[in-house]
């Protein structure tokens, strides 16, 4: 099969934002945390972007956090790695802007509904995205500080055939980054979050998509306005 048939596989096969937007969100009032570094958990990447919004620490629900926990200890045990957390909540402003630039990338060939779908498996649709929620998050893995290979880096976005290196299920990237792939996912999983397959290092617990993946009926986190103390 050519390269560009196995995409269009993988494309086919995704979550699409049509299936999980009309899911109910059961309001909860759990609080936003900020993650605290430890050997088996760090948040050594801040983006500018979240700056503004939550200053030098990255905030998540309280019940991602414990799960980030369980994921990190996991992986700390197994194998020694570190869990880094890139990206959690994210204001819905940003979310938008983020959105709005996907959408431009996308070829001017590309119209009308699939626009947003090509769109959405490089940034969720603002409606539906888990970060503005504190219920997704960008992860990826340390060993001894230094970042393990996943065949691209955390949100490398390329225009064409490139770009699509980020899909879980990329089939030219390295049996060594296919691995680590795996080694995350399956440790997030474990823990109770859901994998994005449009994105190796995207997770969410409580945000519409989770629900779908696990076929609840509701979804556990609003998307809410927040700023962080510092900010
Ligand atoms: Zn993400």
């Amino acid at each position: 099969m050519r390269i560009e048939d196995e995409y269009a596989v993988l494309e086919q096969r995704m979550l699409g934002y049509e299936d999980y937007c009309e899911i109910p969100v059961k309001s909860s009032r759990e609080v936003m945390v900020p993650i605290l570094g430890s050997m088996s958990l760090t948040t050594l990447i801040i983006r500018e972007d979240a700056i503004p919004i939550t200053g030098y620490r990255t905030y998540v629900r309280e019940g991602v956090y414990e799960r980030l926990v369980q994921s990190a200890a996991i992986l700390n045990e197994q194998s020694g790695l570190t869990l880094d957390v890139g990206y959690g909540y994210r204001a819905l402003s940003v979310q938008r802007m983020r959105f709005k630039q996907a959408l431009q990338r996308v070829p001017p060939a590309i119209s009308g509904k699939e626009r947003l779908a090509t769109a959405h498996r490089q940034v969720a649709v603002p409606e539906v995205a888990g970060h503005p929620a504190g219920a997704a998050v960008d992860v990826r893995l340390l060993k001894d500080g230094i970042g393990l290979d996943f065949g691209t880096e955390l949100w490398e976005y390329k225009d064409g055939l490139e770009g699509k290196r980020i899909y879980y299920g990329a089939p030219d990237v390295s049996p060594q980054a296919r691995w680590n792939r795996r080694v995350l996912r399956k440790a997030m999983v474990a823990s109770g979050f859901a994998p994005f397959d449009g994105e190796w290092w995207h997770f969410s617990y409580g945000d519409k998509e989770w629900a779908r993946y696990y076929n609840k009926s509701t979804a556990l986190y609003d998307q809410i306005e927040f700023r962080g103390p510092d900010v």
